[in-house]
């Protein structure tokens, strides 16, 4: 390890009140110094300069799947084939990929020059097929674009690459700046009334604010839909213990990939927010977790931390007030479970992201084992305008019990893939109208990230259905994150429940049997299916095994597997039964 790895290591852990909370950005930062993958050695070299021990290093090393343990080319391609991915054409641009580089996926070229991997989501369902090249993505590919991308490197040159931004709708709060020149920055986020909430905040009584908050009827925009001022209702009072507020920037369900939109292009919005609710619940720290493969957000996010910092609105005595609050930006590794807030409570600590049992819930026993609030981006994005401009302006959109504006992302068969943000209740045939309407003949959709109960055509009607967190679990699904992803009559059901469950065999953290090895049985069963050779007796078995799993786990990834695929078994049972062989 270089001079220079070794003192951002150590500027880093300077953040923290454990070394080892740093272990995950270590050994990011000698992996992207070195030869691309984590040896012995370097692990060993981690483990000293933290003062942890090796074997907890090694744990971390073997958890995350953006940390390598083998050696890879100098350039490694990764290439996003969840299923938004896959409905956006992902598997003719791997094929494509491997034939021109005469490589299967998860090899390297004779040469040393290029690696192949197939990666789960990216968190760019809209913009799909996206490929992923050490810190960047390259959105919207094509093969003739990937074909460029490759005659580029063997140059030695990396292409620029932008993210592309679709969104829509009202845009009345969450996505208003997006778009905007400079919408980034500091001065332009003051210029546009930016950080008066929080002014205004200061000068109430942090109870006030909570109260303000709890009687909006802000709910976990997460996909829990939890109310968040309840959930800071929960702290104790008086533990003596710090307080901790987490922001859960670590959106990786398939479908989901709205949040970014904010952090991406008004990364302020997110720090008032925070700076309030922290001032509320009384937390001097907060992080904002952020899944590692958007790391140019984190970057954005990094800058904006600083602007506000010198500027007064985060650090200490907060516009002249006695209010000390600041953020650290802590970049996850590649895990869809650190998504659910232990996991991710237990990967800030700088361990595998195994979720833990509760209770103790977090607001009691969380970070570092104080009082602990998580919320997501959406959730606390939305905090400065409830203060602002009051609860009962927040109440006035959406519903009575889904009150407030919500993004929605729109991924799949429609025209304009992207983001859009509506009112909560509003009709699903809007939002697909803002989306330029479905592309072919509509089948189905799965209204909220993969997790949620797929619906078919005949149940959707003419989609007058309102998309809010009573309405859909009437008609036996939920709103979950509100990832619409959208098929038409060209999509193959078992091929998707497929995909499905080979996400989760890949996500599961593997602490629960029935998580584990069921998801396991199931996908092998679905193969086997897909492939022909299924029988009446799998399809069973994959049934009885969902109806089992449903609610014998620590953590709800067994729940957000088993649903989706009774779902499409039962709704779409004679596609399924279609493909078992006949005695
Ligand atoms: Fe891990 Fe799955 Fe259990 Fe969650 S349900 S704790 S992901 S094994």
């Amino acid at each position: 390890m270089d001079k220079q790895v070794r003192e951002k290591i150590v500027a880093i852990t300077e953040q923290y009140s454990s070394p080892k909370t740093a272990v995950l950005s270590a050994l990011q930062e000698v992996q992207k110094s070195g030869s691309g993958y984590l040896k012995q050695e370097d692990m060993a070299e981690v483990a000293t300069l933290l003062d942890v021990p090796l074997a907890s290093v090694y744990s971390s090393c073997s958890y995350y799947s953006m940390l390598n343990r083998k050696p890879v080319g100098k350039y490694h391609i990764e290439i996003d084939t969840n299923i938004p991915a896959m409905l956006a054409g992902a598997g003719d641009l791997l094929a494509h990929i491997e034939k021109r580089l005469g490589i299967r996926s998860g090899e390297t070229t004779k040469d040393g020059l290029f690696t192949l991997s197939t990666v789960e989501d990216l968190g760019a369902c809209g913009t799909c097929p996206v490929i992923q090249l050490g810190d960047r993505y390259f959105e919207e590919m094509t093969p003739e674009k990937a074909d460029k991308l490759i005659e580029s490197l063997k140059r030695g040159q990396i292409p620029e690459s932008k993210s592309k931004v679709v969104v829509g709708g009202d845009r009345k709060v969450l996505l208003r700046r997006v778009g905007q020149p400079n919408s980034t920055f500091i001065s332009s986020y003051l210029k546009d009334g930016g950080y008066k909430a929080l002014e205004k905040a200061l000068g109430m009584k942090p109870e006030d604010v909570t109260a303000e908050v709890k009687s909006s009827g802000l709910r976990g925009r997460g996909g829990a839909g939890f109310p968040a001022g309840v959930k800071w209702g929960f702290l104790p009072k008086d533990s003596g213990k710090p307080v901790y507020l987490i922001c859960n920037a670590d959106e990786g369900e398939p479908g989901t990939f709205k949040d970014r939109q904010i952090m991406e292009y008004d990364p302020h919005l997110l720090l008032e927010g925070m700076a309030i609710s922290g001032y509320a619940i009384g937390a001097k720290r907060g992080f904002i977790y952020i899944r590692g493969e958007f790391a140019w957000i984190a970057d954005i996010l990094e800058r904006a931390v600083e602007e506000a910092r010198s500027s007064g609105k985060l650090g200490r005595n907060i516009l002249g007030t006695s209010f000390d609050f600041d953020i650290s930006v802590h970049r996850g590794a590649g895990a869809y479970v650190c998504g659910e807030e232990t996991g991710l409570i237990e990967s800030l600590e700088g361990k595998r992201g195994n979720p833990r049992k509760r209770p103790p819930f977090p607001a009691v026993s969380g970070l570092f084992d104080c009082p602990t609030i998580v919320n997501n981006v959406e959730t606390l994005s939305l905090v400065p305008f409830i203060v602002e401009k009051g609860e009962a302006e927040f109440r006035k959109i959406g519903l009575p019990n889904s009150s407030g504006p919500k993004l929605f992302g729109v991924s799949g068969h429609v025209q304009r893939p992207g983001v859009y943000e509506f009112p909560l209740g509003t009709p699903l045939c809007d939002i697909l109208e803002a989306a330029g309407g479905v592309k072919g003949n509509l089948k189905a959709i799965i209204p909220g990230g993969l997790s949620t109960a797929i619906m078919t055509a005949e149940e959707l009607g003419d989609c007058n259905i309102p998309m809010d967190y009573d309405n859909l679990p009437k008609r036996g699904t939920s709103l979950g994150s509100g990832g619409i992803m959208v098929m038409n009559d060209t999509v193959s059901i078992p091929a998707i429940a497929l995909r499905a469950i080979e996400f989760y065999a890949h996500e599961s953290c593997g602490q629960c049997i029935p998580c584990r090895e069921g998801a396991s049985v199931i996908k092998a069963l679905l193969s086997k299916m897909v492939a022909g050779k299924g029988t009446k007796e799998d399809l069973e078995t994959v049934l009885s095994l969902t109806a089992t799993i449903k609610g014998t786990t620590i953590c709800p990834t067994g729940e957000a597997f088993s649903v989706p695929i009774e779902a499409m078994i039962k709704k779409f049972r004679r596609e399924f039964d279609a493909l078992i062989q006949q005695p």
